[in-house]
């Protein structure tokens, strides 16, 4: 799985949203066309004619650039804007109206849930506002007719909500299945390429640690697998309470990367001597079983233009040093500072 594939629900969006504004500007035109030369119908032409250019360059500005937050919300409101003012214009009997019910498919696909629901609601209420206010009723005369649109509008509404809640939550799972290490919940090394290369836009003061458990074959050799892996679990939600602006990732069995943006050396440096002092004193309850453990930890700034991958080298060359100079240890670049080696007990 490469990191592309995380943002594909983003990525299914901006491509739904370009070939919709595709269709959406043929279609227009041809009612602009319709309503300006063969209906005379000069206010709603005039306002098909806008909304088609719109869905051109909207579709022109999804070939050529990334599509802005901002677009598929403006689209949404600007086609709830012409079929109610269309509603409101035109006589029921031009059938104008009948493009409510698409509009929920509509904005729960381009939108999500929550964006998805409200605007299905606004839709609802100015419709019904406009139905009311219309001097001839004609063909809602019939209860019957009121009613099937109603239920009409609400199912398509209740049915496009359900779809998007469960793909959304499926989505979820996916991710977190193909982004989180399903021992210790950090994340793991697809979700840090993802972290690096798309979430952490200004690396500017950005430091990274990497942090290997000494001596923990001895763990397993002594305690048994399962509680090495109550340990590796113990010691990751640690991590997690030690950086707060930052990020955990569990990139080997026992070791970890921690990322921290916005930090200085003293900073970072604080932080890993925290993270190597909280591990040597604490003692991890497995059972009935106290274990002990330290930690080795390679610091290094991050350099210009450098990939993840000459990021981690030379903050491993600084892991390798902690672990020469008696583990325990924090090393950063040239300094070491060590600490009294504690072994497993
Ligand atoms: P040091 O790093 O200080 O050189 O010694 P070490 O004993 O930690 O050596 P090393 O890093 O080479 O060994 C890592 C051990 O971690 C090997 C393996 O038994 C254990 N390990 C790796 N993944 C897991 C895991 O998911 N669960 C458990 N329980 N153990 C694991
Ligand atoms: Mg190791
Ligand atoms: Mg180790």
């Amino acid at each position: 799985m490469d990191i592309a594939a995380i943002d594909s629900v983003k990525v299914l969006r901006e491509n739904l949203l370009k070939w919709i504004c595709f269709c959406f500007g043929i279609l227009a035109s041809i009612f602009t066309y319709f309503n300006l030369f063969i209906n005379d119908f000069y206010p709603l032409g005039i306002l098909e004619g806008v909304f088609a250019a719109y869905c051109f360059y909207t579709f022109h500005y999804a070939r050529t650039r990334k599509i802005q937050a901002w677009q598929p919300l403006l689209l949404c409101l600007s086609i709830t804007l012409l079929v109610t003012l269309g509603t409101y214009l035109a006589a029921m009997n031009s059938g104008l109206f009948v493009w409510t019910f698409s509009l929920p498919v509509l904005y729960y696909l381009l939108l999500g849930c929550k964006r998805g629901f409200y605007l299905s609601l606004l839709l609802a209420c100015l419709q019904t506002c406009i139905f009311i206010s219309k001097p001839s009723l004609a063909p809602f005369a019939a209860l019957n007719l009121s009613l099937n649109m109603s239920f009409n509008y609400v199912g398509i509404w209740v049915i496009a909500h359900i779809f998007e809640a469960s793909r959304a939550q499926f989505a979820q799972r996916l991710e977190n299945l193909a982004l989180f290490d399903p021992l210790t919940k950090t994340g793991n090394r697809l979700a840090m390429n993802h972290y690096f290369e798309v979430e952490l836009v200004d690396k500017t003061n950005l430091f990274t640690m990497l942090l290997d458990l000494d001596y923990f074959k001895k763990v397993n050799d002594q305690f048994g697998h399962d509680v090495g892996d109550q340990v590796l679990i113990a010691v990751a939600n640690i991590l997690k309470k030690k950086i707060n602006k930052g990020r955990v990732f569990r990139i080997g069995g026992e070791e970890f990367a921690l990322f921290i943006p916005d930090s200085n050396q003293q900073q970072s440096y604080q932080i890993a001597e925290d993270i190597r002092m909280t591990l040597q004193d604490t003692k991890i309850n497995v059972g009935d079983r106290k274990i002990s453990l330290t930690v080795s930890i390679g610091l290094a700034p991050y350099h210009h233009d450098n990939t993840l991958k000459q990021t981690l080298k030379a903050t491993d060359k600084q892991l390798y040093q902690a672990k020469k100079a008696g583990r325990n240890n924090v090393s950063v670049e040239k300094m070491h500072y060590r600490a009294n080696l504690e072994q497993v007990s």
